[in-house]
């Protein structure tokens, strides 16, 4: 098949001289492809499919897939794949090739609408939680024609048709994380437009959720990655003394890209463009060797699709650049970690942005009712958003003096709070003689969209048109954050709309629910400095939870409350819920358990070693050095000290991971990994790094941080 890039350079991946218009979305079966190569009832039919949601019936799905499957070998693919977002966060594919035998012992290229629209992949490898049965080992992908099919390309030349799936069992539970997805959308989507036409609106006949998700991630030089096991197996660093420098001198945010860096976001942004992914903005992060990529927002399915592109792009491009991308919420201590930016609203399909403030009285009014939708919704649910966030990664950047905070609070700017603050007291904002006296604000303050008093350290702040969520972790997929929001965002909704249908004055019953919003859930909202010790215990006077670790934050997926609201909307079943529990807190305690086998492991294998090395190399000069061994003596005994610390924190790490292992219920082991497993971990690496600190560096046997983080 060539080594060819199929955008039609003829250059290898990531290589391109086409320009910009065309190159962007090359690899993607888009709108406009379809239109061009599908017969006019056909590309009718579909289209009905992906805006209605209305099934897609076999005869037009038979056209559909061969035009994809004539498309995408013409563009040099060989083979297809469903592609899906199981519960371990990552997608998976499995390739099936077009090839069918033919009648002379040829082969023919074959692509069948069944074979377009459902696959039967054996479900057994994957989590399920207990939702599938041993015995009923297959599980079902099902197109989400919403979603465009694209190709992956890969660098050496092999191209993939991707069909993006929905994943579920034989009973139809939901085993990924995309079926939940679309559910919220549907939930929301209903619930709002209820809310709309009780107000009057009388022309959108959908809403959408839309997401633009800025991904950061960190680069650091692949021969010094390959020397840590710490970060091949873990995507972070276990052991690591401070570098000399840190990002204490703020040179690296937005600073000038070097041109190693430079190219590699280049080469990733013509890889993202080809696929159709909106690649925007990309500039350097906070800590040195951490940077971000923003793209255009999009439907929240496709752009949770082209976050997980994102992140296996980043990847696999860091590699042709001889560097590693770390997607880790915290590959080194004492800088900044990283996350994900989940910027989130609503929006009509006539194109109105329902969390944007409007220029009539009639337009704010709509906004302010969906602000008030939203307090509500965090307030209520707080802890079901912070459950979606959490991870054994994210737990050292939630709760452990980085931002955010594990406190969900909501932040609106002054300006705004001011607002509602007023309309609670009663107090009348209309201009005076104004034509239009709805609810007493006629025309709400210019509310500046790259407002200079952004809040950085909010977990859930307005930014003008749009709430940005910012505890989401760097490595995780965006979906159970935005099934949180859209449902939330839909209980919210649906009582404002059962409210506005009943209402006999609607701008007296819109007044009634802001004054009940700010009275009932104002306490939510906090414009200050999220970081400081101040605010927690002001947010615990307020009753704010603050939950820090995962284990105890995933508790909140299987409440009552929270089984009673996703089985309301018919986003995700009690059973559902109880599986992506267990799982959850199975991979966190999988994860530390790993954390602590590779820690072990360095410990004996790598510095312990050192150490002794270094201690023989004393000893031999102190006996040299005579009277003059002066430092070497002192030397020795630190080391030495050290050196017998270690063993016996060691000694505690295994005993306490033994332990842990040998719990069988898996919740009581997390809470095991989690109060004794991570201490004597943490306990470990504080001698380790008093150890590097102290030790030569030709003698220290791992890359350390200013190797890691400043040789980019
Ligand atoms: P920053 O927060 O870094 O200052 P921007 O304001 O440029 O960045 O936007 C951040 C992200 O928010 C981008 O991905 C952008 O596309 C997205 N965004 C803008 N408007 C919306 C919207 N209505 N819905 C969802 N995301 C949006
Ligand atoms: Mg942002």
């Amino acid at each position: 098949m060539g080594k060819k890039c199929t955008c039609g350079c003829g250059k290898g991946g990531g290589q391109t001289t086409l320009a910009l218009p065309e190159l962007f979305g090359a690899n993607v079966f888009n709108d406009r492809l379809m239109k061009e190569r599908l017969p006019k009832e056909t590309y009718k039919a579909l289209r009905k499919t992906i805006d209605q949601g209305t099934s897609l019936k076999p005869d037009v799905a038979a056209v559909v897939a061969n035009a994809m499957k004539d498309w995408a070998v013409e563009r040099g693919a060989t083979h297809y794949t469903h592609w899906f977002q199981p519960l371990t966060g990552f997608t998976a594919e499995k390739h099936d090739s077009f090839i069918a035998p033919a009648d002379d012992g040829s082969v023919i290229m074959e692509f069948s609408g069944k074979q377009l629209i459902q696959g039967e992949p054996d479900a057994s490898s994957f989590p399920s939680g207990g939702l599938r049965m041993t015995a009923e080992a297959r599980g079902y992908t099902a197109w989400d024609c919403t979603s465009p099919a694209f190709l992956k390309e890969d660098a050496v030349g092999n191209v993939t048709l991707c069909i993006p799936t929905a994943f579920c069992s034989y009973k139809g539970e939901a085993l990924d994380k995309k079926t939940p997805l679309l559910r919220s959308m549907s939930a929301v989507s209903t619930q709002a437009l209820r809310v709309l036409k009780a107000m009057g609106n009388t022309t959108s006949t959908r809403v959408a959720s839309t997401v633009g998700a800025e991904q950061e991630y960190f680069l650091v030089e692949k021969e010094y990655y390959l020397q840590r096991l710490d970060l091949i197996t873990c995507g972070r660093t276990l052991f690591g003394a401070p570098a000399p420098k840190g990002q204490e001198l703020e040179d690296q945010y937005f600073g000038a890209i070097k041109d190693r860096v430079s190219a590699y976001m280049q080469d990733l942004d013509v890889e993202l463009w080809k696929m159709g992914i909106t690649s925007k903005t990309r500039h350097n992060e906070v800590a040195p060797a951490q940077f971000e990529m923003a793209p255009v927002f999009t439907t929240t399915n496709i752009a949770a699709d082209h976050n997980q592109l994102v992140m296996e792009t980043m990847q696999k491009v860091a590699l042709r650049h001889g560097m590693v991308c770390l997607l880790h919420e915290k590959p080194y201590a004492g800088i900044n970690g990283s996350g994900k930016h989940n910027n989130w609203s609503l929006s009509t399909d006539d194109g109105i942005n329902l969390l944007e403030p409007g220029n009539t009285p009639e337009d704010n009014a709509q906004f302010l009712v969906f602000l008030a939708a939203l307090l509500k919704a965090v307030d209520t649910n707080a802890d079901i958003m912070r459950a979606t966030c959490g991870s054994s990664g994210n737990d050292h950047r939630l709760g452990a003096n980085e931002a955010p905070p594990a406190i969900i609070s909501v932040f609106l700017g002054d300006a705004l709070s001011d607002i509602l603050i007023k309309l609670a007291k009663g107090e009348k904002m209309a201009k005076k003689g104004a034509a239009f006296l709805n609810i007493g604000v006629d025309s709400l303050p210019e509310l500046p969209k790259d407002n200079t008093d952004r809040n950085r350290t909010s977990p859930f702040a307005f930014t003008g048109n749009k709430f940005e969520f910012r505890m989401v972790g760097s490595s995780q997929s965006i979906s159970g954050p935005n099934v949180a929001l859209n449902t939330i965002a839909a209980e919210a909704l649906d009582e404002i709309a059962t409210r506005l249908e009943k209402a006999k004055d609607i701008n007296k019953e819109i007044l009634a629910i802001l004054q009940e919003t700010v009275k009932n859930h104002g306490r939510i909202i906090f414009n200050g400095n999220n970081y400081t010790a101040e605010w927690a215990t002001e947010a615990a006077k307020r009753g704010l939870a603050n939950t820090r670790t995962t284990v105890d934050a995933l508790k909140s997926f299987v409440t009552p409350k929270a089984i009673k609201l996703f089985g309301k909307y018919k986003v995700l079943s009690k059973d559902e819920l109880h599986s992506r529990y267990d799982i959850y807190v199975e991979q966190y305690a999988k994860h530390i358990n790993i954390e602590a086998q590779v820690a072990m492991q360095m410990v004996k294998r790598r510095f312990i070693p050192a150490a002794i090395r270094f201690m023989s190399e004393l000893g031999t000069s102190i006996n040299a050095a005579g009277k003059y061994a002066t430092v070497q003596k002192d030397l020795l005994a630190q080391v030495g000290a050290l050196l017998d610390g270690v063993g016996k924190k060691l000694a505690k790490l295994e005993a306490e991971t033994a332990k842990a292992q040998g719990i069988a219920k898996v919740d009581k082991q997390a809470m095991a990994f989690r109060d004794q497993v991570m201490p004597a971990l943490s306990a470990l690496r504080q001698d380790i790094d008093s150890l590097e600190s102290i030790m030569p560096g030709d003698l220290w046997p791992v890359p350390v941080y200013s190797d890691l983080l400043f040789k980019l």
